[in-house]
């Protein structure tokens, strides 16, 4: 951690407790969590090690930590949260443990900030205590969902109904067995301006009509057992009060839940270069290759000191878009939050893609975390929005092309 962005006490105290729990419990319980989901029957099911660990969390106090609200999460600023959710990032399997996980931290958010109260009785409730999933269903694959005006499902009003229409993939822990909610976005009024046809509406996963079609892979990884999935609502009725907010005002929402959200997740990717960057040093060490270690040869050498830097760099602008959003909020904070988004997840490939080649042929296979590590960090190159559109934004905002 930088001097530049000292700890609160608080923060301190909770990344000691966090980085403890993390090597007695999280590490340790990867294997067994990974052993359950190789046996093909498994596949789809819940390793009981994950609850286990979970209830553990809880227990010790380590549970909602990435929730400014003082009550109903762990009331830290995003500038307190930020290394917290770096620990977190070092294993692909400890955000769900600490229930700071995507896409029900978005998920929760949005229930909290726009949700009535009887939608956050229902639904926020049994997800801040981690006894339900949900799912976040925007990207459809028959329009480029990266420009989220395209969305074309429907949610049109019937009576005091809403009946909703889609066809939607990538809607990541669609496929998890506990998941029993989606957040769908689309067309409520297709006349208004391209900002205003939206909504986003709550569909609970057992309502009649919601099909989970097929898992998807990234690189070949299904993400079990949460999956990302293409999913279809083929006229799911809901009732009207499931809409969120109101007709039209999906990217309001959009808004709100994006900010923080990619925030979280290029903290983590900070980890999880940190912990690539501590394989490939202790690799470069024990391995010999024409008479002496990598560690003294320069090609590795310049592999371990470029891969420090990039993470320094990344880390230090992760914490300066934090202390950002916490200053100005999710507006303000704008251009520093898409800078990240760019910068870390190009970062952690960069630096994964190093730490696989130090390895030789190891770090492609699955005797090392590495490979399915480089699915999650490249995949973020897309989620969220993909690197040129935070791109175009950015420079957008710089340098108006004259008219
Ligand atoms: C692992 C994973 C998990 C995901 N989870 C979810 C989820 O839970 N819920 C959900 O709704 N979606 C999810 N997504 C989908 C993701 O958000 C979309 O893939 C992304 O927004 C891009 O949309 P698209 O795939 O339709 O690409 P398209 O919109 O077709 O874009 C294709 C490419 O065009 C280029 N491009 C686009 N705009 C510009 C521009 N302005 N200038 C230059 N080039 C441009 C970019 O290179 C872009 O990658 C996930 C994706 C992945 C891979």
């Amino acid at each position: 951690m930088t001097d530049l962005f000292p700890l609160s006490d608080r923060a301190r105290a909770l990344r000691e407790r966090l980085e403890r729990f993390m090597a007695e419990v999280v590490l340790p319980g990867e294997a067994e969590y990974h052993a359950h989901l190789e046996d093909p029957a498994n596949r789809w099911t819940i390793p009981p090690v994950m609850e286990r660990m979970k209830a553990q969390a809880r227990e010790a106090g380590l549970w909602n930590l990435f929730l400014p609200h003082p009550e109903l999460g762990a009331g830290l600023s995003n500038l307190e949260y930020a290394p917290l959710a770096e620990v977190m990032g070092r294993s692909l399997i400890a955000p769900e443990v600490f229930n700071c996980n995507a896409p029900d931290t978005g998920n929760m958010e949005v229930l909290l900030h726009f949700g009535s109260p009887a939608q956050q009785e229902r639904w926020l409730k049994p997800l801040l205590a981690g006894e339900i999933r949900s799912a976040f269903a925007m990207t459809e694959p028959d329009v480029a969902s990266s420009d989220a005006t395209n969305i074309a499902a429907r949610i049109e009003r019937d009576g005091g109904d809403y009946v909703v229409h889609a066809r939607k993939w990538w809607t990541t822990g669609a496929t998890d067995p506990r998941c029993k909610l989606f957040i769908v976005m689309g067309v409520t009024d297709p006349d208004a301006p391209p900002h205003a046809r939206h909504a986003m509406v709550l569909v609970p996963a057992d309502a009649p009509g919601v099909k989970v079609v097929r898992p998807l892979t990234v690189f070949g990884y299904d993400d079990a057992p949460h999956g990302h999935a293409e999913v279809r609502f083929d006229a799911v009725r809901v009732p009207a009060e499931n809409l969120i907010l109101g007709e039209g005002r999906g990217f309001e929402i959009a808004q709100g839940r994006l900010g923080p959200g990619r925030i979280h997740h290029c903290m983590r990717l900070i980890g999880l270069a940190q912990r690539a960057l501590e394989a490939m040093v202790a690799r470069a060490q024990s391995r010999i290759a024409f008479g002496k270690p990598l560690a003294a040869q320069g090609m590795a050498q310049e592999a371990i000191a470029l891969s420090r830097c990039e993470i320094e760099q990344a880390r230090l602008l992760t914490l300066s878009a934090a202390a950002q959003l916490d200053r100005v909020g999710n507006k303000g904070a704008k251009d520093a939050i898409g800078m990240i988004k760019i910068v870390a997840p190009r970062m952690a490939c960069a630096v994964i893609d190093r730490a696989i080649q130090v390895h030789g042929g190891m770090g492609v296979s699955q005797d090392s975390f590495l490979a399915h590590a480089y699915a999650g960090a490249r995949s973020l190159r897309l989620a969220d929005g993909p690197d040129e559109v935070h791109i175009a934004a950015l420079a957008k905002g710089m340098a108006r092309p004259p008219r």
